[in-house]
């Protein structure tokens, strides 16, 4: 196998992978090599753990009516649901179901908190989202649980700015078969033949001369050019290093860039315990006690007899550093409330994520902190027309996002193609 290649991807989420298929149904010789065993990123479906697809990562299409991979689902005949995931159906308060008038309550503080977000930033306000909250109690705590599934963060370091940047049309509509083998069969389709080299992660890139130079367990292998779409934390920490050396203002952006804690528990069940429509939408926030965090679960997602619950914030980075145990009896225990301490008898599985302490991945999705949301259009810079960044975190309208991911590494692609000399995929 040749060591050196036309363009080198480093990293196969669904940004590596888009540069990836772009280039080589181009003609182009490109090897894309991702550290991990098996390809996708943040981008997977497991059908291992329960035998049914479910999401680890991404699982709704945003903004679905802009959404490339919305339209590529069609093509390919993939279901989604076509309604909104956002409000939740009923909330739990801990000992009852909240009444009509409380979940207008708690909906209308969760909207004007991100509201009063939104007016900060459209006034150009780049400061933390926590100096606008005013959400009174209870629900302040379960509009702070929204804002950490949006932000993968919590309002303190979330700048208002860079939130209002995201362009979103409101629809999200989650994927039956999942949103990480939709990924896969998109780039399957693009080019079925696109040679990924997975447990290869590459630990330097010398950029200082004319090839690129990238230190890897298979050797010193060089390109022409690179496209690096890796998430900004493993850069941030080192975990890829560079030399020379970033640039200052460069690095500055890797580093205010980074990606907060979003993580899933799920549970698997011997049969239906909720008696619920399939794929239902639940909140939950224990009104007893002011320090237990909210969780919120998709219920029978599209029939399949599960609870998937999700996490955001610093409370799933907590869960994720208290093991496994930790985040399962949390979410059990918010479930027992609201259905019966008696579906813990009907558990046949449990399956935790722990994205944050991934040494290739180090979070959920990225968010600029407070007076830094400029720097994202940094990362849109190349190195010496030689090395450029792709992922989410580089999509000025939809970083955090699997399509955001994918069009920037469709872009990588058309740049590293015209430095070729034209060639067209
Ligand atoms: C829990 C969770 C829920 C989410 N929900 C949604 C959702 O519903 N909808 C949505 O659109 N988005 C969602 N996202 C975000 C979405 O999954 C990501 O934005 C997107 O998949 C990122 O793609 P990427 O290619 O930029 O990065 P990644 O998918 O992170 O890919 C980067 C790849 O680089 C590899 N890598 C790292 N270091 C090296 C190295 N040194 N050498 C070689 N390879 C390396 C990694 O192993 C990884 O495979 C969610 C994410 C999480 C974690």
């Amino acid at each position: 196998m040749s060591h050196h290649h036309d363009v080198i991807v480093v990293g196969a989420g669904a940004a590596g992978l888009a540069a990836g298929a772009r280039l080589h149904r181009a003609g182009v010789d490109v090897r894309v090599l991702e550290a991990a065993t098996r390809i996708g990123g943040r981008a997977f479906t497991d059908t291992e753990t329960f035998g049914v697809a479910w999401d680890r990562g991404c699982h709704w299409l945003h903004s679905a009516s802009v959404n490339p991979l919305r339209a590529a689902a069609d093509d390919l005949g993939l279901a989604y649901l076509s309604r909104g995931s956002r409000q939740a159906r009923a909330t739990h308060l801990g000992t009852r179901w909240a009444d009509e008038s409380e979940r207008d309550a708690a909906w209308r503080v969760i909207d004007s908190a991100f509201s009063a977000i939104k007016r900060a930033g459209e006034a150009g306000r780049d400061i933390a989202a926590s100096d606008v909250l005013e959400a009174p109690e209870p629900w302040t705590r379960l509009a702070r649980h929204w804002i950490n599934l949006m932000s993968a963060t919590e309002p303190e370091r979330l700048s208002t700015l860079d939130y209002v940047a995201y362009s979103d049309t409101g629809e999200n509509y989650p994927v039956e078969k999942g949103y990480g083998a939709l990924v896969q069969s998109v780039i399957q389709r693009l080019t079925p033949t696109l040679a990924v080299t997975t447990g290869c992660p590459v630990t330097r890139i010398d950029w200082s001369g004319r090839d690129v130079a990238l230190e890897t367990p298979l050797g010193r292998l060089t390109a022409g050019q690179v496209i690096v779409a890796v998430p900004t934390s493993v850069i941030a920490r080192g975990g890829l290093a560079f030399a020379p050396l970033l640039p200052a203002d460069l690095a500055e952006a890797f580093a205010a860039l980074p990606l907060g804690a979003a993580e899933k528990v799920a549970f698997h069940f011997d049969r239906d315990v909720f008696g619920v429509a399939a794929t239902s939408y639940v909140d939950t926030i224990d009104l007893r006690d002011p320090t237990r965090r909210p969780i919120n679960f998709v219920l029978n997602p599209f029939g399949a007899p599960m609870a998937i619950g999700q996490l955001g914030g610093d409370n799933a980075a907590r869960l994720v550093e208290a093991g496994p145990r930790a985040m399962e009896d949390f979410g059990l225990a918010a479930l027992q409330d609201a259905f019966g301490a008696d579906i813990a008898r009907h558990v046949t599985g449990v399956a935790t994520t722990s994205w944050v302490a991934d040494p290739f991945i180090g979070g959920a999705y990225s968010c600029a902190l407070p007076g830094f949301a400029h720097v994202r259009a940094r990362l849109s810079q190349s190195l010496g027309e030689r090395v450029r960044f792709a992922g989410e975190a580089v999509s000025p309208h939809a970083y955090s996002t699997a399509h955001g991911a994918y069009l920037t590494g469709l872009a990588a692609a058309d740049a590293a193609l015209a430095l070729l000399g034209g060639r067209t995929a």
